[in-house]
């Protein structure tokens, strides 16, 4: 599947937040413009609750290391911190529907990121079939409202996915879904269960989970680039906001180096067309950096 790609990056932004979604997101569309470069933006479809996770900062020791590594409250503003809590949560999409159509029109792939995040994050995993096509009918709902067409991309939230959610992206007509931190995209095995919609893991860190490496981050994730596909995901409330300088250095770097940036929507595309793709399982795991578990690609070949 490697062999598909050469020196490709798979550039992902995942808005988490509604005001990620109406400040970082026109930022990080002037970055790409300037350096023609079409990307894939993951938006969730109903309201920002950023502040249920709020408790998480005096409760749990992993949010604790990442929350001093980026610096929440810098990160998020106190606003967001309050948003389901002393505040109503915003609607992240509806409300943004114009900066939605922005992003397609300039040519870049509109996909879905979850109708809840924080619910979808601390929940899917248990979640049946009923409440997993629930929500995921109402977020799809949302989104053809707002473009007009159906949703072909989802990115899960937290990385956190299940078997039902695949088995509704490939009876919805969805292209593929990137759910999973892995290296190459495959056909995920869940549960026991084969589904036939391509996977595109991401396959570099993300920046919270690197800050405070000795290295300078751009030399750090340029070290950490394949010669074939890379997926790097980058969030609209730190790459979009106090870290765009990194964002631009990594992209005019990388540029420098004759890597090539690409829509997810095309990988897959691409994917779809080449060699059979291979099958992979996908188990609850974690990555160096980042607390509590994430959708993992299986070392290992399904069935092997
Ligand atoms: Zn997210």
């Amino acid at each position: 599947m490697s062999e598909a790609f050469q020196k490709v990056i798979g550039l992902k932004i995942d808005v988490d937040t509604y005001n990620g979604m109406k400040n970082g997101v026109p930022r990080i569309l002037s970055l790409l413009n300037r350096f023609g470069i079409k990307a894939s933006f993951f938006v969730p479809m109903g309201k920002d609750h950023t502040g249920w996770t709020a408790k998480r900062v005096f409760t749990r020791r992993g949010f604790l290391k990442k929350a001093s590594r980026v610096g929440v409250i810098e990160t998020y503003g106190m606003r967001t911190l309050m948003y389901g809590l002393l505040l109503p949560g915003p609607e992240i999409a509806r409300k943004n529907a114009l900066t939605i159509r922005q992003i397609v029109t300039e040519g870049h792939e509109a996909g879905i990121h979850g109708y809840d995040h924080v619910n979808w994050h601390d929940h899917v995993k248990e979640w049946g079939e009923a409440k997993t096509t629930e929500v995921l009918d109402r977020a799809c709902s949302v989104y053809e409202d707002i473009l007009g067409r159906k949703a072909r991309s989802f990115a899960a939230p937290g990385w956190m996915i299940n078997a039902h959610a695949l088995r509704f992206f490939e009876n919805n007509g969805f292209l593929y879904s990137s759910d999973t931190r892995g290296r190459s995209p495959f056909l995920p095995v869940m549960g026991g269960d084969q589904f036939n919609i391509p996977q595109i893991p991401t396959t570099l860190p993300t920046l919270d989970e690197v800050v405070g490496e000795p290295l300078s981050l751009a030399r750090y994730f340029l070290d950490s680039l394949s010669e074939g596909l890379n997926i790097l995901t980058v969030h609209t409330e730190l790459e979009g906001k106090h870290w765009t300088g990194f964002l631009e250095a990594f992209i005019i770097q990388t540029l420098d180096q004759g890597f090539t940036y690409g829509r997810l929507m095309d990988i897959a595309q691409a994917c779809r067309e080449s060699e059979a793709i291979p099958r992979y399982n996908i188990f609850y795991g974690h990555v160096e950096g980042r607390a509590g578990e994430v959708s993992c690609q299986s070392q290992k070949v399904a069935g092997s």
